[in-house]
């Protein structure tokens, strides 16, 4: 299996110009006092559809040829990934069907029907969704597009990191959400080729450390589905090109409870002002349980999207 490398992040790169956001990278000079380090957080909870799959998805839709095109995207996800197909699809002006559990909130059913996409409903407990998926994809001659394992998806998420080490200059340390996998390896293959000496993590829930025992086992361990609050990583397990690239470039990867996610989204909230999924929690309550080891140095953080409802997100503060 050839794996991807850095210069397929720049060819991204190119690809996103002009339509993914470049976003912000902010400082908080709070978060610097309190645990004793220099943090740069890239914002992509203000990227558009409010997290960085938008930038995996539209390079791999930009990368279909004409026939492809015509066919359109199939995707199955009840989560950011659907809305970065639909939403790139609708930009690149080619049909999107999206596969859903019939159960999937109603908020995101729609907002996924709102960039454009045709919604198929399967029944979790009696349907495969994958058998589903092929069967829809051959019957209308579209082509499917995973959310993590696919060279152009991880590439893509790359490009997020990128931009963070383009405006800071080297880190000491880079501290990414993990899934799957595709946020974690595009960052770490940017990180590898702009600050050789940055060490670079990826932080999991502990309910769901499959990808901790992964590089530690160095096989993908598989795990049931994890009950945690940060649903853009109930991943069972890691992908052969995620993992081949996290094996060889990821230092560490570390886990974190749904309280500390907590903690960290609470501090987003009260002292920068923002809206961070409990997801997008994962690399910063990671950087700061480990604060002692990072003390004084230069500390990249991911916040990776900020999509929650919100009366699930006032819920979870006031916990
Ligand atoms: C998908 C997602 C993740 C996990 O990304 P992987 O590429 O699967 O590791 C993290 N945070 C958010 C907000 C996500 O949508």
């Amino acid at each position: 299996m050839q794996l991807p490398t850095y210069d397929d992040v720049i060819a991204a790169a190119a690809r996103l110009q002009g339509h993914a956001h470049r976003t912000p990278v902010l400082r908080s000079t709070t978060a610097d006092a309190r645990w004793g380090a220099s943090f740069f957080f890239k914002c992509e909870n203000f990227q558009r559809m409010g997290a960085f799959k938008f930038r995996g998805a539209f390079n791999a839709l930009s990368k279909f040829d004409a026939t492809q095109r015509k066919g359109g995207v199939i995707a199955f996800s009840s989560g950011n990934h659907a809305q970065a197909i639909a939403l790139s699809a609708r930009l690149l002006s080619m049909p999107a069907v999206i596969v859903m559990p019939k159960d999937a909130p109603a908020a995101k059913v729609a907002a996924t029907q709102g960039y454009g996409a045709e919604v198929v409903m399967y029944d979790r407990f009696t349907e495969d969704r994958e058998a589903l998926t092929k069967r829809l994809a051959q019957e209308r001659g579209m082509t499917m597009i995973p959310p993590y394992d696919h060279p152009d998806v991880l590439t893509g998420q790359g490009t997020a990191v990128k931009e963070l080490i383009e405006e800071t200059g080297p880190l000491d340390h880079l501290f990414v959400c993990l899934g799957g996998g595709g946020l974690l390896s595009g960052s770490a293959l940017s990180a590898r080729a702009l600050a050789p000496d940055c060490k670079v993590y990826g932080v999991e829930p502990e309910a769901g450390n499959d990808g901790q025992q992964s590089l530690r086992t160095g096989k993908i361990v598989r795990i049931e589905t994890p009950k945690t609050i940060a649903d853009g990583a109930q991943t069972q397990y890691l992908g052969e090109y995620t993992f081949g690239i996290i094996r060889r470039d990821v230092d560490d990867i570390f886990t974190v409870t749904d309280a500390q996610l907590v903690d960290a989204m609470r501090f987003f909230a009260e002292r920068m002002k923002m809206v961070v999924e409990p997801t997008g929690c994962l690399a910063f309550a990671g950087a700061i349980a480990a604060s002692k080891a990072i003390a004084g140095q230069r500390v990249g953080i991911v916040i990776s999207g900020g999509n929650v409802d919100l009366s699930r997100y006032a819920a979870l503060l006031s916990s």
